[in-house]
């Protein structure tokens, strides 16, 4: 019912938009012009942006399309933005395309501060906190926040697609292969996804699996040797 296609911006960032009926919800525009080029070439109107953290890749494309659309913006709480939106928390529930789709809404320390997620109906937007086969980058929060954050997301669906914001995929596996002397699933994983053009969503399930940063028993994750053929 719902179609979710990925805005190529910048080095490596993805806008992902849910599409239902010629209708959008946009996540993380962190630019505006390509958000605004993709849906007048298919005739499409915007009608909500989710904003996970405050980064510029992020956000940067707020105003631009504020200014252009009619669009109510979610946003985690944060007094440096400058823009109107509704600000959204913990176990908040957003109704969007007419109450067709509803997202929920968790807190996610670590990356940032003001991180938070959106899921539901088989889709996570997990901004810059799970990367496929890696993580974010530990900046405003603690270790331990993130740690927490994360032990979070391993709760939730296991059949979700996990759309993440930048395509590190293929970065994060070259750093397995090394970490995990030149194991061959990782191998044979890269081989598989670098003849793609664009490597997520990944499923969480398989993060669950294979992702080290989702298995914080390290030895155990060793034993297991990744030597499953199943991904
Ligand atoms: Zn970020």
């Amino acid at each position: 019912m719902f179609k979710v296609h990925p805005i190529a911006i910048l080095n490596d960032n993805y806008v992902w938009t849910i599409i239902h009926n010629y209708n959008t919800v946009i996540v993380d525009p962190g630019t505006s012009e390509e958000v605004i080029e993709f849906h007048e070439k298919n005739n499409l109107h915007p009608t909500a942006i989710l904003i996970t953290h405050h980064h510029n890749d992020h956000v940067g494309g707020l105003s631009k399309l504020i200014e252009t659309y009619n669009v109510s913006v979610y946003s985690p709480q944060n007094k440096k933005f400058k823009f109107d939106f509704m600000p959204v928390k913990e176990n908040d529930e957003i109704k969007l395309f007419k109450n067709t789709l509803t997202l929920k809404v968790a807190e996610v320390p670590g990356h940032t501060l003001d991180h938070i997620i959106y899921f539901g109906d088989g889709m996570l937007f997990c901004g810059d906190t799970l990367f496929s086969f890696g993580c974010g980058r530990v900046f405003e929060g603690s270790f331990e926040q993130m740690f927490s954050s994360l032990e979070k997301l391993k709760k939730l669906d296991r059949n979700y697609n996990v759309y993440c914001t930048h395509e590190y995929t293929l970065d994060n596996l070259k750093f397995l292969i090394d970490y995990f002397e030149d194991n061959e699933t990782f191998k044979k994983i890269y081989k598989k996804l670098s003849q793609r053009s664009i490597t997520l969503p990944s499923k969480l399930k398989d993060e669950l699996e294979l992702n080290p940063f989702l298995n914080s028993n390290f030895e155990e994750f060793k034993q297991l040797r990744i030597a499953k053929n199943q991904y």
